[in-house]
């Protein structure tokens, strides 16, 4: 049986930089500012591989975007529910 996935990509269009490693953006589902992680950094908080996080993802059940450059971030709030 074929499953239909409806995915959408949102762009973040500013992040603010608060260490070298931790940034801020505004997540489009949440509506406010939230800390973001990488893919890989959320997979590891959540002890799963990433193509197991790249599901819950798809499912909608953690908030992802992609910066301008392309690059995926992470809603940290959308992990600690
Ligand atoms: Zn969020």
């Amino acid at each position: 049986m074929k499953r239909k996935l409806k995915l959408t990509i949102t762009k973040i269009y500013r992040q603010t930089m608060i260490t070298p490693t931790i940034f801020r953006a505004a997540c489009p589902v949440c509506r406010c500012e939230v800390q973001t992680l990488t893919p890989r950094e959320a997979a590891r908080i959540l002890q799963i591989d990433e193509m197991a996080f790249d599901r819950l993802v798809a499912d909608g059940y953690v908030h992802a975007a992609l910066t301008v450059g392309g690059y995926p971030r992470v809603c940290k709030n959308s992990l600690l529910r």
